[in-house]
């Protein structure tokens, strides 16, 4: 079991490397960034002792709530206890390099745009054991994980969220061999989707088709709104048991005023995304441009750290370690073999016999960018970036993709001097 285990980590990473062309099918999670949708008018309004009821509800009916709170200076998806763990009057900046938490002169509770933490972690662990060795009377026992855990409500998923794991599902549900764990984690998700009332400053979501507003699929979605007398939030339901758990809490039908103030929001925070990528023009630009000086001009400030691929919700690249214990009693566990979160950017993610393929920074962000614009069409036919703009956000040296992208796009150079790996 084990070595299949093993097997199937190094072929995802050889395919992710190099580019193995797939169609996509996934069992019982959709992958496409399509789904019912009722049209998009909000069709209830709840006041904020009405979500919070919601909230209960949900754990009443056994779900385990994954939403935004604040966390180490910064707002990211954790478990919450009750709707007061969410992020009451707390704003953010964000910009390349830059983040910073500000209290905002309202009660909103999802007044800031992405957080820092997506929710790949809660379906895609940065640790996972595969498999691990207990001692017992006649030597060893072979144990495997159980992937089973309480049901999951994940609170407050932007449109970018959502298109996130709609992206990861591609990758790691979709057709087999299929990531059992994943799969199991990721099935009958409840979703509460929050169309986005603030532009982030690095979000690029509208040129990615994956915001402001969520497009789903979700259970429930909310437009949270301040209309003067406090704020409220608009509900309409994507799926039977969103309608039914928003039949349970009192409601009443949203009025026009309101619906004319969300449909206004999301326009003024259209307006005020102004990062822009190309998609299209990328995919060519990167995949015929290998060659471009800028690559190397990157690589100069580029720390390859790691960072853009560690908050990235799309990206799932991941390495095998095993951990030891000689000394225990029966029933102690004596080997680990783990699946932990590695980067494209780390020198041993590439190392086969006799040295790293990519031995060089700008090999490593060209890869990486290369990637996520341009060869994920050909392996999963969409893009690997939902513009959420945390790669920029938690870059150290404030690199932007859209400039990148921009630049290697605007001057085309076949055949120039670069180094290479
Ligand atoms: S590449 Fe950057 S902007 Fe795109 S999904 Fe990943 S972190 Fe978000
Ligand atoms: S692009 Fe930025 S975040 Fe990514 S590896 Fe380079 S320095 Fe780190």
């Amino acid at each position: 079991m084990w070595f299949l285990t093993a097997g199937l980590a190094v072929f995802r990473r050889l395919r992710a490397c190099f580019g193995v062309a797939r169609k996509l099918r996934l069992p019982g999670i959709s992958t496409a960034r399509k789904f019912r949708y009722n049209g998009g008018m909000p069709q209830r309004s709840l006041s904020s002792r009405g979500f919070a009821d919601l909230l209960s509800q949900l754990q009443q009916q056994g779900y385990a709530l994954i939403g935004p709170t604040v966390r180490d200076g910064a707002i990211a998806f954790e478990q919450l206890s009750s709707a007061a763990d969410l992020p009451r009057g707390i704003g953010e900046e964000q910009a390349a390099g830059r983040y910073r938490l500000v209290e905002r002169d309202d009660e909103r509770l999802f007044g800031f745009a992405s957080t820092s933490r997506s929710f790949k972690h809660v379906f895609h662990p940065p640790r996972q054991q595969l498999f691990a060795l207990r001692r017992s009377k006649d030597g060893s026992q072979l144990v495997a994980p159980s992937h089973h855990r309480a049901p999951v409500a994940l609170i407050g998923a932007r449109g970018c969220d959502i298109a996130g794991l709609s992206t990861l599902d591609g990758v790691l549900a979709g057709e087999p061999p299929v990531d059992a764990g994943y799969a199991e984690r990721r099935r009958d998700v409840f979703i509460v989707a929050v169309h986005c009332s603030v532009a982030g400053g690095t979000c690029f979501c509208t040129s990615m088709g994956t915001g402001p507003r969520a497009a789903g699929p979700f259970d429930l979605a909310l437009t949270e709104i301040d209309g003067g007398s406090g704020v409220e939030y608009l509900v309409e339901a994507g799926s039977e048991r969103g309608q039914t758990v928003l039949d349970t809490v009192e409601s009443k039908s949203a009025d026009q005023e309101q619906v004319e103030l969300a449909a206004e929001t999301e326009r003024q925070v259209r307006e005020a995304i102004t990062r822009r990528v190309d998609a299209h023009a990328a995919r060519s630009a990167l995949r015929d441009n290998p060659e471009h000086p800028r690559w190397n001009e990157v690589a100069e400030r580029c720390l390859a750290c790691g960072n853009c691929t560690m908050v990235c919700p799309t990206c799932f690249c991941s390495t095998v370690e095993e951990r030891n214990q000689f000394q225990g009693e029966e029933g102690d566990e004596t080997m680990s073999r783990d699946r932990v979160w590695d980067s494209c950017f780390t020198s041993d993610f590439t190392h086969l016999h006799g040295g790293s393929v990519r031995a060089s920074t700008m090999s490593r962000y060209r890869q990486w960018l290369t990637h996520k614009f341009s060869s994920w069409f050909d392996q999963f036919a969409q893009s690997g970036c939902v513009g959420c703009g945390r790669c920029i956000t938690w870059c150290p040296v404030a690199i932007d993709v859209t400039e990148e992208i921009a630049a290697i796009a605007k001057q085309p150079e076949h055949g120039s001097e670069v180094g290479h790996d």
